[in-house]
């Protein structure tokens, strides 16, 4: 799973390190603040996107053969780029083709407004990995007519473009781009419909949500619990009326991408940290191969041993958010290295994961009596593909598969580095002052957000994701709550942190010094998932995306059954919406009892409760509302969405020897997107 981040307010500039056991606290906090640099984080922004840049400090403190690894890692990320766009939308591929073939040889006028539009809307696509929008999953128009677009066309190179201008197919492909009944949603997760034929993925053709369930039923069924994530690496199609897959695997679809994956990882193999690190990628390769979803579980088996190499990665179909029935993995590459420092901190929560969970307030029987195998750090991201980039996660925590995780363990990290860039980059509390409902919570969020804002991701990834157990003979949760299983599972581990982030422990443990961070993180929190997140979607759109689900779903929860006492608050001032926490205290209390909730309806596959906790508290937004704050925020003029521009490495060759790696900030998103297009387009227009 993986975490994104979580803030739109502006928060404190630097990443606050907290010292992991000792006195002085205070002053020590204060220390490690990093000195501002004059690193230029801010790239450019455009529509509702903000393109940002991040920094490897480290890197050069690696050895020269961690860095020959982390440089074939790297290669290995950025072959499988394609892919994602591929499995978002079967014709991405040729419309990322046709517009990057006008970028490259349009020979008209570049100065136009309207041309402004057009690079608005390539650069839209590069950001989304196609033509839907990376976090609503709606598709989003042109906003250039579509006569200036037939104009170049025409004068443009027409051998370059994938499907010729003249043939109908290329008429179909116009349309596809303009006209806003087609293909409308990459995943639609509406109640009542047939959400696999009514998403727009290319992870299905021609098949019904029911022939597809009956089809997965048959590997499952009677077969245990210690389940591969079947399906996960698949395209499921329809072949002479049967339901059949199409493997992604050396030799299957994707192969293209996939070969070359694999040539960097092989080169990789020889050069790695520890035993631990060498059988995993040797399994990784294996499984690239076999493309069997149980190879995939021996490779995570050994990928979660490997904890003592400082290198680190994550390449593969993994993250299932883009299928409204939580199957198909999407391509992600994270090349990393560990962050020494900053993994004090959260090692120092993991190292209490059992005394979390034996203090959460789950029911008894939901606890887990062992809490196993949680590997957590702070990682120095060194680059991100796939549908890690250029939007990030800024937490993740893998394997995915339940059985895995419980029996072999999982690994938790914390993007630090991509972290420390997004609070260096937020405008200084423009909308923080806006939106925060006084002064006092306003100064309080200043002062402690980045550390709350840290805190609560590293207990998301720790303790959230790992905590409770499943009933035996209940399904895994993918098969029982189905398409409110990734909502329900994010606002479990949410809560699981806010329960804590107001708790005494974490002081004692060293990671804060008040639990004034704690009402930080309440405040930030509720004025997220009641108000601010709303910026992030259209007026008349409801809530789609998991996370935001899952944000809402907590907040409007906790303010429903805390009006009694009346714990949250809305009120106006100056005609303007605000929304308050009046009692820390009893919203710490409602946040377990919802915690206990979910992780019951979780234990126990109760898919009736699941489906209207979600419905009724996590889809719905109120018009009015939405309106008010939608106006608000338009005045700000900020961008709600952030994503980067990856560092780019470049190898010193001997010979044909690598010699050194050089780490460089490239500057410009539109030249950093054509690179990879020239460089690691594997795959053709259609597969
Ligand atoms: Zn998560």
């Amino acid at each position: 799973m993986k975490q994104r981040y979580l803030f739109l307010i502006g928060l404190v500039v630097s990443i606050v390190l907290a010292p992991s056991c000792n006195e002085a606290k205070t002053d020590k906090v204060k220390e490690q603040k990093k000195p501002a640099d004059d690193f230029e984080y801010i790239a450019e922004q455009f529509a509702d996107l903000q393109i940002l840049r991040y920094q490897v400090p480290g890197f050069e403190e690696l050895t020269p053969q961690q860095k020959e690894l982390v440089y074939y890692l790297y290669e290995a990320a950025l072959c499988g780029r394609d892919i994602i766009y591929d499995q978002k939308y079967k014709h991405n591929l040729a419309i990322r083709k046709t517009l990057e073939n006008i970028v490259n040889t349009y020979t008209g006028d570049k100065s136009t407004p309207e041309y402004g539009k057009f690079m608005e809307y390539v650069k839209r696509v590069w950001f989304s990995n196609g033509i839907h929008h990376h976090y609503s999953n709606s598709k989003f128009l042109p906003e250039f007519p579509k006569a200036y677009f037939t104009e170049l066309v025409a004068a443009s190179a027409a051998e370059g473009f994938p499907v010729s201008p003249s043939s109908p197919e290329f008429a179909s492909l116009t349309g596809i781009m303009f006209d806003p009944a087609i293909d409308a949603k990459i995943v639609n997760q509406a109640a009542n419909i047939d959400n696999v034929a009514e998403s727009a993925n290319n992870f299905y053709e021609g098949v019904t949500q029911k022939e597809v369930e009956a089809y997965y039923a048959k590997f499952t069924e009677g077969k245990g619990t210690k389940l591969p994530e079947y399906g996960l690496n698949t395209k499921v199609v329809k072949e002479n009326g049967q339901v059949t897959e199409k493997v992604w695997h050396v030799g299957g679809m994707y192969t293209q991408a996939i070969e070359k994956i694999v040539f960097w990882l092989e080169k990789a193999i020889p050069l790695a940290e520890t035993p631990e690190q060498k059988d995993a990628l040797e399994k990784l390769v294996k499984y690239y191969h076999s493309g069997d979803v149980t190879d995939w579980d021996v490779y995570n088996t050994a990928w979660v041993k490997d904890v003592k190499s400082q290198v680190d990665v994550v390449n593969g179909f993994i993250e299932v958010y883009l299928d409204a029935i939580g199957k198909k993995g999407s391509f992600e590459s994270v090349v990393s290295f560990k962050d020494l420092k900053a993994t004090e901190r959260i090692q120092a929560i993991s190292a209490q994961a059992q005394w979390f969970e034996d203090n959460s307030p789950l029911f008894p029987e939901h606890k887990k009596e062992v809490v196993k195998g949680i590997e957590a750090k702070v990682i120095t991201v060194v680059v991100e593909s796939g549908d890690a980039a250029p939007s990030t996660p800024i937490g993740i925590n893998l394997p995915n598969n339940n059985w895995v995780r419980e029996e072999k363990g999982s690994k938790s990290v914390s993007l630090g580095n991509i972290v420390h860039s997004y609070n260096e980059a937020k405008t200084k509390g423009s909308a923080l002052d806006e939106f925060g409902c006084d002064e006092k919570v306003i100064k309080r969020i200043k002062q402690y957000g980045a550390l709350a804002s840290d805190l609560h991701t590293d207990m998301h990834e720790v303790i959230g994701h790992a905590s409770g157990k499943i009933n035996p003979g209940v399904g895994t949760p993918d098969k029982t709550l189905i398409q409110y299983a990734s909502t329900l599972e994010e606002a479990r581990a949410d809560l699981v942190a806010l329960y804590y982030i107001l708790d005494p422990k974490l002081i004692e443990i060293g990671v804060m010094n008040t639990l004034d961070v704690g009402k930080a993180e309440y405040d930030s929190y509720i004025m997220n998932g009641l108000i601010t997140q709303l910026t992030r979607i259209k007026l008349g759109d409801e809530i789609e995306e998991a996370h935001m689900r899952n944000r809402q779903l907590v907040a409007k929860w906790a303010y429903e059954k805390g009006k009694p006492e009346n714990v949250i608050e809305f009120f106006q001032r100056d005609g303007k919406t605000f929304v308050r926490v009046n009692d820390y205290t009893k919203l710490r209390a409602l946040f377990g009892e919802l915690l206990k909730e979910i992780q019951r309806i979780k234990s126990e596959g109760d898919f009736m409760a699941g489906q209207s906790l979600v419905e009724t508290y996590g889809v719905k937004v109120d018009q009015v509302l939405h309106k008010e704050i939608l106006e608000r925020y338009a005045k700000l003029n900020l961008a709600p969405y952030s994503g980067f521009i990856q560092p780019k490495l470049v190898a010193v060759y001997e010979g044909e020897k690598i010699v050194d790696v050089k780490v460089e900030y490239p500057k410009d998103f539109t030249e950093q997107m054509l690179e990879y297009s020239k460089n690691y387009s594997f795959l053709p227009v259609y597969n």
